[in-house]
């Protein structure tokens, strides 16, 4: 079995959903009492949070670039980034280290695909929805993105922020983004892609209306496939 190399703490609540994920799939899959071999380095998300607020992302890649630097070292045959937003720094992580970068947009294009999904509906943080770094990647994948309209980008950015980094769960917000969900369907959208790894904890993709990837978890199952593999 390879080792895994997470960075996680972005946030600390789907960091959780990560190692539960990677444990079970390495059980589900190899039987008895096996689990996964990884090293995790999770990073404080204040200050990180407070840099995206700025737009200052070469200080935010010079932290990630660190924490892949120190899992590397420590035995990471691949690196993670445990969130969607901060892959805008993928290209100077991969750049950093030898063991390659598996990327979520990667793992969640190969999941839409496989669900038959061309025009999926993108809910994220305002950075994942509006910066050109994740979408341009599922493109590259032959995907057409759609993303909420404004108000509701700064709605969902401000659940994401407010709400699920710090583990609240509220009604209200789930009325929200399941409303938004079918505000895309109408206008379009074949399937809806959770473009946030916190977003699985408000909502369970199985039940919703439009084939549903949550990223945390396509992205566990494309880490689980190269420790196995
Ligand atoms: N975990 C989140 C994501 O997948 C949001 C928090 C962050 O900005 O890293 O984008």
């Amino acid at each position: 079995m390879r080792t895994l190399g997470l960075i996680g703490g972005m946030s600390a609540e789907s960091t959780s959903v990560y190692y539960q994920t990677i444990n079970r799939l390495v059980r589900e899959r190899l039987g008895g009492l096996h689990s996964a071999e990884l090293v995790l380095w999770s990073l404080d998300f204040a200050p990180l949070a407070e840099l995206q607020s700025k737009d200052d992302w070469d200080a935010t890649a010079l932290i990630l670039v660190d924490a892949a630097r120190r899992l590397e070292s420590a035995g990471a045959q691949a690196i993670l980034i445990c969130a969607n937003t901060m892959h805008l720094n993928a290209p100077q992580v991969q750049q950093a280290v030898a063991a390659p970068l598996i990327h979520i947009g990667d793992a969640t294009a190969q999941a839409l695909k496989a669900r038959g999904v061309t025009k999926p509906l993108l809910l994220g943080t305002r950075f994942t929805m509006e910066k050109p770094f994740y979408a341009a990647r599922l493109q590259a994948a032959g995907l057409s993105v759609l993303t909420p309209k404004q108000a509701d980008r700064d709605r969902l950015h401000a659940i994401i922020y407010d709400e699920l980094v710090v583990g609240v769960v509220s009604e209200a917000s789930r009325a929200v983004v399941v409303e938004m969900i079918e505000q895309g369907r109408k206008a379009g959208a074949d399937g809806v892609i959770f473009g946030c790894t916190e977003i699985g904890l408000l909502l369970d993709p199985a039940t919703m209306l439009l084939p549903t990837v949550d990223t945390a978890i396509a992205h566990c199952e494309a880490a689980v496939d190269f420790a196995l593999g």
